[in-house]
C-alpha cells in the first residue's frame, strides 16, 4: 500500500531513504534549508519544500500532520533535531522516526516520543565489524539488544548434516527459520535434506546462542 512519507534533512542518510522509498513506490515529500540537497533528490521526491524544520509555522503550512511517517534525517545539528521532533509530535504523526547522533540525543528522542530512533553510522559499523571478524557471517538483523536474526554460510564442515541432524533447536536454543540456495530463499526447507556447502542458513535466536551454533557447526 502506498504511504506518505516526510523526510526532513536530505544528507547521506535522509537521500539514501528518500531513493528507496521512492522506488518502492511511496510519496515521499523532503524538506531541507539547503536547497542544493533539494536539488540532488528531486529526481526520487513527489515534492521538496526548501525550509527549517524547526519552524513550527512551517510543519503547519506544508499539513505535516497528514503524513503517516515522518523520518528527521538533521545530521550534526541535535538541536534543531529535538526541536523539529518535538513541534511534529505536537501534530500527532502517528510514526516519527529519527536519526540519532550519540546516546544523549537517543535519551532525548525516547523521552519526547519519537517511534523509532536510528544510528546508522554505529550500525553500519557493527554489520562491517560482523563481516570483518566472521567468515561465515554474511548478514544479520538486530531484534533487540539479544536477539537477532543472522545469515551464515554453509561450510564443508556442516555440509551433509539435514536440519535434523543439527537438531538446532534442542541442543543451541535456536531455529534454522529458512535456506537461501543459489539466490533462492526456501522457508519451508525440508528437515531431511542435507546442507550443501555454500548454501545460506538463516537463523533466529539470542547472540549468544547463534554463536555457540556457528563455532560448533561451521
Ligand atoms: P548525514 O550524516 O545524513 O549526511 P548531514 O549532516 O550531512 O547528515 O545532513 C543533514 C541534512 O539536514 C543537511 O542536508 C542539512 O541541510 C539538513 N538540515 C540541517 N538542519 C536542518 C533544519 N533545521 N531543517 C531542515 N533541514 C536541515
Amino acid at each position: 500500500m502506498k504511504k506518505q512519507f516526510a523526510i526532513i534533512g536530505l544528507g547521506r542518510f535522509g537521500s539514501s531513504i528518500c531513493k528507496e522509498l521512492y522506488h518502492m513506490g511511496h510519496e515521499v515529500f523532503a524538506i531541507d534549508t539547503d536547497p542544493k540537497k533539494l536539488e540532488a533528490v528531486s529526481e526520487f521526491a513527489d515534492h521538496t519544500f526548501e525550509g527549517d524544520g524547526t519552524d513550527e509555522n512551517l510543519l503547519q503550512n506544508v499539513g505535516i500532520r497528514n503524513f503517516d511517517h515522518v523520518i528527521v534525517a538533521i545530521g550534526d545539528d541535535i538541536q534543531a533535531s529535538i526541536l523539529t521532533t518535538l513541534h511534529i509530535k505536537d501534530h500527532e504523526v502517528p510514526n516519527i522516526w529519527v536519526k540519532a547522533q550519540n546516546d544523549y540525543h537517543h535519551k532525548v528522542l525516547e523521552k519526547i516520543g519519537a517511534d523509532r530512533i536510528f544510528h546508522p553510522e554505529k550500525e553500519m559499523g557493527s554489520r562491517i565489524a560482523a563481516y570483518l571478524t566472521s567468515d561465515t557471517v554474511l548478514d544479520y538483523i538486530d531484534l533487540s539488544a539479544d536477539y537477532s536474526i543472522i545469515e551464515m554460510l554453509a561450510t564443508s564442515k556442516i555440509a551433509g548434516k539435514s536440519l535434523v541432524d543439527l537438531d538446532s533447536r534442542r541442543r543451541y536454543g535456536c531455529t534454522i527459520i529458512a535456506i537461501k540456495e543459489q539466490g533462492k530463499v526456501n522457508v519451508t526447507p525440508d528437515p531431511e535434506k542435507p546442507v550443501e556447502k555454500d548454501n545460506v542458513l538463516i537463523m533466529i535466536g539470542d547472540k549468544r546462542d547463534l554463536r555457540r551454533f556457528r563455532d560448533a557447526e561451521l
